[in-house]
């Protein structure tokens, strides 16, 4: 069976006092659970992750990453630069990214791609708009931004990547998608993955998961986990959903 993962995606949320915080009630709490966690920060507050965060269960990373190596790219971050900072994790083709900053398919796979030569832990995000499910497209669309990435990289790449299914319309709207809808795609998702030998990789759920929806959603056969926005700056919802994933 494959571990769970539950990851929280700060977004461009925090400050230091109010890390602080958050990190002191996740680290006092978290304890040896079942499932692995970790936290996606904003750049700027990887260091203080590290210090809060080493030594206890929790693992962090960030929340995008150059598809460049390094030099005359203002403003970008380095696979590298995210491992000096010990993450494990880096959150690619968010939905908000690919829609406030037109990240293509193409793009994200050369990050994913990126991240993993570094040897950093690619969370690839996909998931469809509300436009696009109602036009029964989901699976299409999925598919090609999946297809992209495995379009790229090697069979033994692939197999180290995390995949999260978002579904546009249930980030931050409180919509979720049922535990049925989400398993569909992640059995879709799981069929792709395998014919690229990748058929073991965690496939994560993300949107709207809270705690009182994360343990239905968890027990699907194909979905391994969690990517929480909003309820991961909240220490107890979070790690209410941590407890959820066994
Ligand atoms: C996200 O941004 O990845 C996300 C899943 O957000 P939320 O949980 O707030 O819907």
């Amino acid at each position: 069976m494959r571990r769970k993962l539950v990851v929280g995606n700060w977004k461009m949320n925090g400050s230091l006092a109010v890390n602080a915080a958050l990190l002191e009630a996740l680290t006092t709490a978290v304890g040896t659970p079942a499932a692995a966690s970790a936290v996606c920060v904003p750049a700027p507050y990887l260091g203080q992750c590290q210090a809060a965060l080493t030594g206890s269960t929790i693992g962090w990373g960030a929340q995008d990453v150059s598809s460049h190596g390094g030099g005359a790219y203002t403003g970008e971050v380095a696979a590298t630069m995210l491992v000096d900072f010990a993450c494990t994790y880096v959150i690619v083709g968010h939905s908000e990214r690919r829609a406030m900053h037109g990240e293509s398919s193409e793009l994200v796979a050369a990050k994913a791609q990126a991240a993993l030569s570094a040897g950093l832990t690619p969370i690839v995000c996909v998931g469809e708009t509300l436009a696009e499910r109602e036009a029964g497209q989901t699976f299409a669309v999925v598919g090609e931004q999946l297809g992209a990435v495995l379009a790229l990289l090697s069979e033994a790449e692939a197999a180290r990547i995390v995949l999260a299914y978002e579904p546009v319309w249930a980030i931050g709207t409180g919509q979720t998608a049922t535990a049925a809808m989400a398993q569909e795609v992640h059995a879709q998702l799981r069929a792709q993955l395998t014919q690229k030998q990748a058929g073991g990789v965690q496939i994560l759920y993300g949107g709207s998961m809270k705690p009182d929806n994360a343990r239905e959603l968890m027990a699907q056969t194909d979905i391994d986990g969690g990517l929480i926005g909003g309820a991961s700056l909240k220490a107890g919802d979070f790690l209410a959903i941590i407890g959820a994933a066994s």
